[in-house]
């Protein structure tokens, strides 16, 4: 199964991918993830990336359609998988569809978590992460036990640099503008709108209802 997780930065796409991926046992390709550790090595598209991310903007369409394609030609990808952050814009949408198709794919499942401008502002300015284990909490409804170290391993939390208040409103505004396209674009029965704002376990259970005619998730498991 293909699972497209669209939603605002913010809207928890990352703690829903992995739940996803331990239910179905398939892999979660975070296109975001993927660019900051290709930065973090300083590789060509990491460095011809790093200032783009930086200030919130979107990095261009071919390079990103290469960096996927390339991670979903991988064995593990052969049962399916979850695309977290990818496609954003409608050239990505298309380079995908023919991507399945050319590849005899099944169609994609679209879960939409949505949630109001307000509140991701005030959730990405106040997410914090552990260094290590890259855990994430938000320092005004989930803080640690401890200031500033991490519950699971005591290691320090870091601010992902992108998280700083102006930078938080381009990458929103960038969401923004390009989402409806998108979300027509993926308009049907394989389309699904989940309220963001529901507790993060409510959210996993709609998924799970909104997957299980094709996921074929065991009940209670
Ligand atoms: P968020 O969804 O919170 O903005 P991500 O981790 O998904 O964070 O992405 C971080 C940054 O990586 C984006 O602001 C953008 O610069 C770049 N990026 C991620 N996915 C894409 C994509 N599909 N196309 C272009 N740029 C991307």
């Amino acid at each position: 199964m293909i699972i497209l997780l669209v939603g605002s930065p913010g809207s928890g796409k990352g703690t829903q991918a992995r739940f996803i991926s331990e239910r179905l046992a398939i892999p979660t390709i975070s296109t975001g993830d993927m660019l900051r550790a290709e930065c973090e090595s300083e590789t060509v598209l990491g460095l011809a990336a790093q200032s783009i991310l930086a200030a919130g903007r979107l990095v261009d369409d071919e390079l990103v359609n290469a960096m996927v394609v390339n991670r979903l030609s991988r064995p593990d990808c052969g049962d399916g998988f979850i695309l977290d952050g990818y496609p954003r814009t409608i050239p990505q949408a298309f380079f995908l569809d023919s991507f399945v198709e050319e590849r005899g794919l099944p169609s994609p499942r679209v879960i939409h978590l949505d949630v109001p401008m307000p509140v991701l502002i005030s959730r990405l300015s106040s997410r914090w992460h552990c260094s290590t284990c890259h855990r994430t909490y938000n320092l005004l409804y989930q803080p640690p036990a401890r200031k500033g170290r991490c519950d699971v391993d005591d290691a320090m939390l870091v601010q992902r640099n992108d998280d700083t208040e102006q930078v938080v409103r381009q990458r929103l505004e960038s969401y923004h503008s390009l989402a409806g396209p998108l979300l027509d674009h993926y308009a049907g029965d394989r389309y699904h709108r989940i309220d963001g704002q529901c507790p993060p376990e409510d959210i996993s259970r709609q998924i799970e209802e909104a997957l299980r005619p094709v996921a074929a998730i065991p009940r209670g498991r």
